[in-house]
Formats: structure tokens, C-alpha cells, sequence
């Protein structure tokens, strides 16, 4: 059986951005939903097709794998086993509901999945040079977890939870209202159907304490600030043995004392002398991968870029080497001697006696100033 390219579902380019795939996606989803399309297999079909691709390439981690190795990237022991699609529930009900949410409303609410743990998501502040190398990091999150006490029951040890009386045990109580009938989460036991005679002393019956969890975070080279990476299950426990959500990592790239980042190309400024800037001279410059020299042809202008091929971060996604553009400035000298003043004084007097062929910038740019004013 081969699988069509994700892309290609979608319609969109190789280098869409995270906006045009969940635009595109939205649109397929809208047109194939199943409550739209009801006994429609071929529109299930394309609903699904869609569904997978959208949560592939709408996640960091899980696109950079596909770009690399396709589909096979998520068969049997590929990005660490299992299937990363899951069945209908758990994680892949979340993305659903995400995009969902304000277009079909609670239409589809009887799933609804309200034990599952909370999704977390962690900021993780890093230097440019650990994103451009990539790195292992430890982040410390705040998580609740099962009480070992009671293992999760929240009864205390030695007793058990008895049925909910107020709603027998099904965690959802009938509420009338006029001539509805709702259902509601019962709010007695908040939904778990037990009722806790003598709560365990560590959770306060409710089954979960709060723990510091510590995580090792791979960081991928290239990666850039505003990218998430997934871990799955790693997000709060569920209540009464549901499944954990999801932990987020949200990268942001501290700003870099000489480097500013563009995509996967970099930037600097390289002041130099007004001397060397009119006679040319080498300097040396700094890059992610140690010092480099830049030529400096003779009669240099402020603002010209020197771009260095490849010395910007690989990308990713990519693979591909961004460059690093060195931004002239010809620096004013300060805090002049008598003696440099002096030479200055003299030089500018000769400078002044053929100004249109020492300073033709300032001779056209008076040229033009003197038009302006003449009419
Ligand atoms: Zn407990
Ligand atoms: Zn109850």
C-alpha cells in the first residue's frame, strides 16, 4: 500500500509555513468533515488522510523527521516505536479539538475527554551556539503525578472508595432544565463516580501531588526560536489512571552579543576605520565556528555587506547552510589627539581642492541639494 506525500494532501509547497498548513488543512477538514458527510466513506477517507498529514507536518519534530525519511519515519521504531497517530483517542483528539472547538462547537462533545491530563508547556531560553549545534538540556517542570500513597485512588491506605451516591457512580449527573435534560459532570466527586470516606493525607483524596520531574530535552541543531518540541505523555498525569498530556518545549534563542539571526542566515555589524575603509586592509571577524578573515577592498562604503558563504546556521528542515552578512560601518574617529587633528585638518584641505574626485558622493549629493533649493 503506498501512502500519498503529506504535502501533496494538502496542496501546499515544501516550505509552507505553520499558518498555510493549518489553513489548508482547515479547508480539507471543513469540506470532508463526517458530520457534513455522513455515510461517505471516500470523504472519511480523505478526512483522515488529511488529519494525519495535518499533525505530521504541523509539528516541528515530526516534519523534520518526514522531510528526512517520509513516511517510513514513523513505522515500527522509527521515532522511538509505536504508532505516533494513535488510535481515536488520547493525543491525536487534541489537535482536533484545537482547530475544531470554534467551528463545530461541542457538536462532537460525547468523547469528551475531561480526565485527561493537561497539556504543559515550557519555555526553554537558549544561546544562539547551542541552537546552531544543537544540545541536551535538563528542565525541572512542576507536574502532578499519581500519589504512590494511595496509588491514585485518594482513599487512604487500608480503606477503598465507595460508589458516588449522588450519581451512582457514573461521574455525570441528569440536570432538568425546562424540557431539556443536560448532563452534567457530577459535583459531588467531580466525575469519578467514588466517593472518598477517609481521603489518603498526601493527595486530600484526590489522587494526584504535585512533583518536580526532571527531563532530558534534545535539542535539535537549527532549530529557531517560536518551534515546539513534543513530548509525548509527558504533560500532567490524567485523574483515576488517564492518560498523561502532552509537554511542549518552546524554544527562545537569547539575543547574541555580536550575532542576529534571520531565518538561518546571520548578521553583524563589522565596524572599521575610516582608514582602512579608504585603503583597504584584512580583519578579522568572528563565526559560529571560530574566527574567519574578511578582504576589505580599497574606497569600502559604510553600509556594504560582506556575505560569507555557508557560515550561518544549517537549517533543520533544510539541511542546508544559511550564510553570514557583515554589515559596514565606517566608524567616525573619537577623542582625537592635537597631532591626528592635525593631519585630519590638513588632509581634508587637499580632499577639499578635487572634491568631485575624493568625495564624489558628497559633490553629487551638494549637486542635487542646490537643484532642490533652485527652483
Ligand atoms: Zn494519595
Ligand atoms: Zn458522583
Amino acid at each position: 500500500m503506498s501512502k500519498r506525500d503529506y504535502y501533496e494532501i494538502l496542496s501546499v509547497n515544501r516550505d509552507a509555513s505553520e499558518e498555510e498548513i493549518k489553513k489548508a488543512y482547515r479547508k480539507l477538514a471543513m469540506k470532508y468533515h463526517p458530520d457534513r458527510n455522513p455515510d461517505n466513506p471516500k470523504a472519511e477517507e480523505h478526512f483522515k488522510e488529511a488529519k494525519e498529514a495535518y499533525e505530521t507536518l504541523s509539528d516541528g519534530q515530526k516534519r523534520a523527521a518526514y522531510d528526512q525519511y517520509g513516511h517510513a519515519a514513523f513505522e515500527a521504531g522509527g521515532m522511538g516505536g509505536g504508532n505516533p497517530f494513535g488510535g481515536g483517542g488520547g493525543a491525536g483528539g487534541f489537535d482536533f479539538g484545537d482547530i475544531f472547538g470554534d467551528i463545530f462547537g461541542g457538536g462532537r462533545g460525547g468523547r469528551q475527554q475531561a480526565h485527561r491530563g493537561a497539556d504543559l508547556r515550557y519555555n526553554l531560553e537558549i544561546s544562539l551556539e547551542e541552537a546552531a549545534r544543537g544540545a541536551e538540556k535538563q528542565i525541572r517542570i512542576p507536574v502532578m503525578e499519581e500519589c504512590e500513597t494511595c496509588e491514585g485512588s485518594g482513599a487512604k491506605p487500608g480503606t477503598t472508595a465507595s460508589t458516588c451516591q449522588t450519581c451512582a457512580g457514573h461521574g455525570q449527573v441528569r440536570m432538568q432544565q425546562g424540557f431539556f435534560s443536560v448532563q452534567q459532570t457530577c459535583p459531588r466527586c467531580h466525575g469519578s463516580g467514588k466517593q472518598i470516606s477517609s481521603p489518603c493525607k498526601d493527595c486530600h483524596g484526590s489522587g494526584r501531588v504535585k512533583k518536580q520531574k526532571t527531563l532530558e530535552i534534545k535539542i535539535p541543531a537549527g532549530i529557531d526560536t517560536g518551534m515546539r518540541l513534543r513530548h509525548s505523555g509527558h504533560g500532567e498525569a490524567g485523574s483515576h489512571g488517564a492518560p498523561h498530556g502532552d509537554l511542549y518545549v518552546e524554544i527562545h534563542i537569547r539575543p547574541h552579543s555580536v550575532f542576529e539571526r534571520n531565518g538561518d542566515d546571520l548578521h553583524c555589524e563589522m565596524p572599521i576605520s575610516f582608514a582602512t575603509a579608504a585603503l583597504g586592509g584584512e580583519i578579522e571577524i568572528p563565526t559560529l565556528d571560530g574566527a574567519a578573515r574578511i578582504k576589505i577592498p580599497a574606497e569600502t562604503q559604510s553600509g556594504k555587506q560582506f556575505r560569507l558563504r555557508g557560515k550561518g546556521i544549517k537549517g533543520m528542515r533544510t539541511h542546508a547552510h544559511g550564510d553570514l552578512h557583515c554589515h559596514v560601518i565606517v566608524e567616525t574617529p573619537a577623542k582625537l589627539t592635537d597631532r591626528q587633528k592635525e593631519l585630519l585638518r590638513e588632509f581634508e584641505e587637499i580632499s577639499q581642492s578635487d572634491s568631485a574626485r575624493h568625495n564624489p558622493r558628497a559633490k553629487s549629493w551638494m549637486g542635487k541639494v542646490k537643484d532642490f533649493f533652485g527652483n
